[in-house]
């Protein structure tokens, strides 16, 4: 689905995908991404004039993680540009310079494994489904934006005491 034919792509010197990798593609496996719906990948590839491909890629669609205080599920937009590089490794410099090898007798060239590993890179895994989250008790576990419980006493927090001791002076 987002294979590259590089015969083609060298033939035409540029070549366009658009695929949208559902929600449930092996490809995620293991990744702990999740998505709600499809991911809509566009991908343009083309030929530079030192004979590597560069492949610029669009992903959007929306993914679902968990606050990493309340644990509630939270659904992101996704929104991502990627350029990537492809060639033959170069021997002579020590820096590959991000150009990420491709065989010289290759035929296709799969972008899915690239793409999984970008995302896991690029997607934050714990965010906070808002600034003011309150999280759980760290006592009974209840979710203290939907309530509160008689573990939360108004006992000052000690960390503070030293603070205060300097502003009142
Ligand atoms: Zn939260
Ligand atoms: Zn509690």
């Amino acid at each position: 689905m987002l294979t590259l034919d590089l015969p083609r792509l060298e033939r035409d010197g540029a070549l366009s995908i658009e695929a949208t990798v559902s929600r449930d593609d092996p490809l995620w496996n293991d990744s702990g991404l999740r998505f709600d719906g499809g991911v809509e990948v566009a991908v343009q590839a083309s030929v530079a004039g030192t004979g590597e491909f560069v492949v610029r890629v669009e992903v959007a669609g929306r993914r679902l993680a968990e606050c990493r205080r309340c644990a509630e599920t939270v659904q992101r937009p996704i929104d991502l540009e990627f350029i990537w590089v492809f060639g033959e490794p170069r021997e002579e410099q020590e820096d590959d310079g991000g150009v990420r090898v491709v065989a010289a007798d290759a035929v296709d060239l799969d972008l899915g494994p690239v793409l999984r590993e970008e995302l896991i890179l690029e997607l934050d895994r714990w965010i906070v489904c808002r600034a003011e989250c309150e999280g759980l008790c760290p006592s009974c576990g209840v979710n203290l934006n939907e309530m509160t419980c008689d573990c939360s006493s108004d006992e000052p927090d000690p960390r503070w005491d030293a603070l205060r001791a300097l502003k009142t002076e």
